[in-house]
């Protein structure tokens, strides 16, 4: 059997136009019917057998040959060669591909990359930190937020609370800031921005202000969404995807935006069930080493829980309790485990 292809000797891309005859042990390469170089049929190796390419024979000497018809096939392929040949015209197995990828683009963009943003956050330098948190308070300032009403006695006095409880658990004062803010769009409720900054409502005080302790309760709440970078973490991933997104589609311009953006999308997620529960177990921690009771936590979503069933006239509260509740585990869940 006469086969035309091209021969190339050891390490050169100049190659020969030659015939390789094959008999039941040999193969020789011939030119003009002289054979320069003959070898057995046990010592070839069989190179491509990829669909659409040459089928290359690689000699022991690292010369090669390889066909002029791409969809010539030798008679004496290797098993693993055909199992690789078979594959590639498998229905199967282009099937599977066409599934597999989406699937890995979605598990690459929406699983790995913000687990690495979630560690990368470490690094974070804490004035890109500030930036970002500053940014959303601004932004949540003008939109729902209007100077307190509360008397400066009655500030001062939960503001001496809060720095008490900062001293007594080692946190700088530098970072964990208080600020008071009427707030008819939250209502009674309380929030933590990424880089320290901690916004209590007049509403929420007004109702806890027969409870210090429970007030206590939802301050150490929030401390521990800072402790545990939830609003870093959660700006992270949403950024990080988003980048890779644009990088993807080449939208490169869209990547300041996000950029600068994404700051305020941790208020409009709001945190995952995991991470309040964090807060909680934080909260119910450092009540207890602070010497107070863990009941003082269930007392205050309590107290919370049941303004909004009560009279209608608070209706609008009501629906802004709602919210602040939604994003939270059930109450009477978070109830049950502090009293535990
Ligand atoms: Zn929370």
């Amino acid at each position: 059997m006469h086969v035309k292809g091209h021969y190339f000797p050891k390490a050169s891309s100049n190659y020969q136009e030659c015939v390789a005859s094959i008999s039941d042990t040999h193969i020789d390469i011939k030119h003009d019917e002289y054979i320069i170089t003959r070898h057995a049929i046990t010592e070839l190796n069989l190179n491509s057998g990829m669909a659409g390419l040459a089928d290359e024979l690689s000699f022991t000497d690292g010369s090669r040959f390889i066909p002029l018809d791409v969809n010539y096939r030798w008679p004496f392929k290797s098993n693993n060669h055909q199992i690789m040949e078979r594959l590639e015209k498998s229905k199967w197995a282009i099937l599977a591909a066409v599934i597999l990828t989406p699937l890995f683009m979605w598990l690459a963009l929406y699983k790995a990359v913000p687990a690495i943003a979630v560690y990368s956050i470490d690094t974070l330098p804490h004035n890109v930190i500030n930036q970002m948190g500053e940014q959303s308070f601004t932004v949540i300032k003008k939109l729902a937020l209007d100077d307190s009403e509360l008397p400066v006695e009655q500030q001062t006095k939960i503001q001496q609370h809060f720095n008490t409880m900062l001293e007594q658990l080692s946190l700088d004062k530098s970072i964990y800031r208080l600020s008071f803010y009427k707030s008819e769009h939250f209502g009674a409720n309380a929030f933590a921005l990424p880089h320290g900054r901690i916004v209590i409502t007049d509403e929420l005080v007004n109702l806890l202000v027969d409870q210090p302790n429970a007030l206590k309760a939802v301050l150490l709440h929030e401390i521990g969404h800072i402790v545990h970078q939830h609003s870093v973490r959660i700006t992270a991933q949403s950024a990080a995807s988003t980048i890779v997104l644009a990088v993807i589609f080449g939208d490169l311009e869209g990547i300041a935006e996000v950029a600068l953006g994404t700051g305020a999308s941790f208020a409009q997620q709001g945190f995952s069930r995991d991470m309040e529960r964090e807060a909680d177990s934080f909260a119910l921690t450092q009540l207890e080493y602070l010497g107070y009771s863990s009941n003082d936590f269930a007392d205050a979503i309590e107290t919370l829980q049941y303004s909004h069933t009560s009279e209608n006239e608070h209706l609008k509260k009501v629906n802004n309790l709602l919210e602040y509740l939604s994003s939270h585990p059930s109450a009477q869940e978070r109830i049950d485990n502090a009293r535990e």
